[in-house]
């Protein structure tokens, strides 16, 4: 079992590559076939194979023998790392399934958020739909009803923040993304009683994880655009993961 989620990790992340890398310029991620990005030249399958076709090749294109991005390597050996990760620590369990999905979702966004500043709807949208699905699963009408408010609830709040921001800077300071994003945060912490807190306290924590990043980027590189929505998912796995420990922070909010 750990060694099928290790080689489904390493395939699904060669393919939330092409989504990541595709689908932001427009082009079509599914029905085209992959291609060498010098020669253009298509692929075959066996040049295809996630990990071990970049190794076997030495990191060279088979044809035009240029270096194929080291993107496709990491990607695929995080992807398929952070999967079996998730099998070693959950076992087979819905809450497992919720976590492959929030780490898909948090895959594609680190490529298109960083790479293009763009959070993609689509696979925003089916990681919604597959978590409501698990959440009834696990816990019944109830739970994905407080989990759907959460969500909205957080929705709202990120966008009083945008409203906020927009009018201190005069600029836009939150994408439209990073208002869905914290819709997906909501429902997925969205547990029962304990629900909006710790959504808030994913937050709040994201604001943490981003700081040395922003005081990188502001003053070394000067620039003062950067995306949200690498570290708001970021946090909100570090709380889906290590939700016990962030619960004791709850005491802050009584
Ligand atoms: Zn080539």
């Amino acid at each position: 079992m750990a060694i099928l989620l290790f080689i489904l990790g390493a395939i699904f992340g060669s393919f939330y590559l092409v989504i990541g890398t595709r689908l932001p310029k427009g082009e079509n991620a599914i029905c085209s076939r992959s291609h060498c990005d010098h020669c253009k030249k298509n692929l075959k399958w066996y040049e295809l194979i996630p990990i071990l076709s970049f190794i076997i090749q030495r990191g060279k294109c088979n044809y035009c023998k240029k270096k194929i991005s080291l993107d496709h390597l990491i990607v695929e050996l995080v992807t398929a790392s952070l999967f079996l990760a998730g099998y070693l620590y959950y076992g087979l369990q819905i809450k497992l399934f919720i976590y492959l999905i929030i780490i898909s979702i948090a895959i594609i966004i680190f490529i298109s958020d960083f790479k293009y500043m763009v959070i993609l709807d689509s696979p925003l949208i089916i990681g919604i739909i597959l978590i409501i699905i698990l959440r009834y699963l696990e816990n019944g009408l109830y739970g994905i009803i407080y989990s759907l408010l959460c969500g909205i609830i957080l929705f709202f709040f990120m966008f009083i923040i945008k409203v906020l921001g927009d009018k201190i800077y005069g600029r836009e300071s939150l994408g439209g993304g990073d208002i869905k994003l914290a819709f997906l945060i909501g429902l997925t912490l969205g547990y029962p009683r304990i629900g909006i807190r710790i959504s808030l306290i994913a937050i709040i924590f994201s604001a943490f994880l981003a700081l040395p990043y922003a005081i990188s980027t502001i003053y070394l590189v000067k620039k003062n655009e950067l995306p949200y929505g690498p570290f708001l998912i970021s946090s909100m796995i570090i709380v889906f993961v290590f939700l016990e420990k962030f619960s004791n922070l709850l005491v802050f909010f009584e």
